[in-house]
């Protein structure tokens, strides 16, 4: 079994990759197996800084070969070294779920000798996991770039989720910061279990059941939100991927002259995953979300930002307008828009009917008439007052009563 001071390290040094929010993957346990998964089967803990982090979450090894210049386990730095064998892993993975502590498991390593020879430990580990020690509960496997396509694709046959980071958001800065890696390394797998996972869903068979995530560093390199929400378009169109996940540069024990020297605002992170949101579900695209800068607004969210930026396409009706045109109005997201559409066939709405269906007015009455009544402020001035109020005092409430978890939920859940 694993001792102490290695699961310390190990589990340490995995604690800056966020792309492990899990869900997706429902599985029954079987008659002598270990463990279940289910859409909400994954423990989800946030940490107060608003960070996801599953249960077990653990780097096989953190002796890495690679030197990428913004991480904690790069070769140049100076950090206690350990690294686990698959049955110490799968060991411990049954011995925390039989006591109740974790539901799943995250499982990522640093380049240890090359890519091939962490990516068959990997496998190695995953296979003995489901085989021998017949554990069925969820496993989010992080890829290894650059290793051999079959051992990615055999191990995405025993894995629910499976990542490859992108990690910076452009290739220039990949080449400044983190010279062993290429775009193309990390898309190329990506692209292959793609196309996998729609060839075994059109012959029934199960294979990433719960798909696939990357993560993006932001700030650690000078791509505008623009940039950064440009290339997340990119891969939710061609890759199909579940999320994207977006991490805060934290400068770790060093000084580099390629890095900035503060990490990057929290809330530029959340802003980002507002925006991402926005692509996902409520039809808009990076292009519009950003300023002419090429940044979010900090201000206001990505949303109302928009809608202040186009009041010409206000207000609307909440009785008649499309539920695109709805989905777009701040203080209606999407589950409103679909009430407001079925509601409105019975019988003409108006803003108590509104506020029934969980429509934020304090922000939507700015953007919207109900029966020809408008109740908003007409003074752009005033208006932009008004809603940086509700932000504010939304904020505020969030912290106050939940020391920042909430907002990161609202990430997770993405009403806006
Ligand atoms: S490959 Fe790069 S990012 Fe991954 S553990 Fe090694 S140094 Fe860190």
């Amino acid at each position: 079994m694993i001792d102490g001071e290695r699961l310390k390290i190990l589990t340490e040094s995995a604690k800056y990759d966020v792309s492990c929010s899990s869900s997706g993957s429902r599985r029954a346990n079987t008659p002598n197996g270990i463990g279940n998964a289910s859409f909400g089967g994954i423990c989800h803990s946030f940490t107060a800084d608003g960070r996801c982090i599953s249960l077990l979450k653990i780097l096989m090894s953190n002796k890495c070969a690679y030197d990428c210049q913004y991480c904690v386990n790069r070769r140049s730095n100076d950090v206690p070294r350990a690294s686990a064998t698959p049955d110490e892993l799968c060991q411990l993975v049954i011995e925390f779920y039989k006591r109740n502590y974790i539901e799943g498991l995250f499982l990522s390593s640093a380049v240890e000798r090359s890519p091939d020879c962490t990516m068959e430990l990997l496998l190695e580990t995953v296979i003995k996991l489901r085989k021998q020690y017949c554990f069925n509960g969820y496993i989010h496997l992080k890829g290894i770039p650059n290793a051999d396509p079959l051992l990615i694709e055999r191990a995405g046959a025993y894995v629910d989720r499976m990542s490859f980071n992108i990690e910076l958001p452009s290739e220039k800065s990949l080449k400044l910061l983190a010279p062993q890696k290429s775009k193309n390394a990390i898309v190329r797998p990506m692209r292959m279990l793609t196309n996998d996972i729609a060839l075994k869903k059109r012959e029934r068979s199960k294979f990433l059941p719960a798909g696939q995530t990357t993560q993006m560093i932001v700030g650690a390199s000078p791509e505008t939100d623009g940039q950064i929400l440009r290339l997340t378009e990119g891969l939710y169109d061609a890759y199909r991927l579940k999320r994207v996940y977006y991490s805060s540069y934290v400068p770790v024990n060093f000084t580099n002259a390629n890095l900035p020297a503060a990490g990057a605002k929290l809330l530029r992170e959340h802003r980002l995953y507002q925006a991402d949101w926005l692509l996902r579900f409520y039809g808009f695209t990076a292009e519009e979300i950003v300023r002419e800068d090429g940044f979010l607004e900090e201000e206001y969210d990505p949303k109302c930002a928009w809608a202040i930026r186009h009041m010409d396409k206000f207000p609307v009706e909440v009785n008649t307008a499309p539920v695109e045109t709805l989905v777009r109005v701040p203080g209606i997201g999407i589950r409103s828009a679909y009430r407001i559409r079925e509601a409105r066939k019975y019988a003409k709405l108006d803003y108590a009917d509104l506020k029934k269906m969980r429509v934020v007015l304090k922000r939507a009455r700015h953007f919207i008439t109900a029966d020809g009544k408008f109740y908003g402020e007409e003074n752009y001035g005033r208006l932009k007052n008004a809603l940086l109020l509700a932000e504010k005092t939304d904020n505020a409430e969030q912290l106050s009563f939940l020391n920042g978890a909430e907002i990161v939920k609202s990430v997770i859940t993405g009403e806006l």
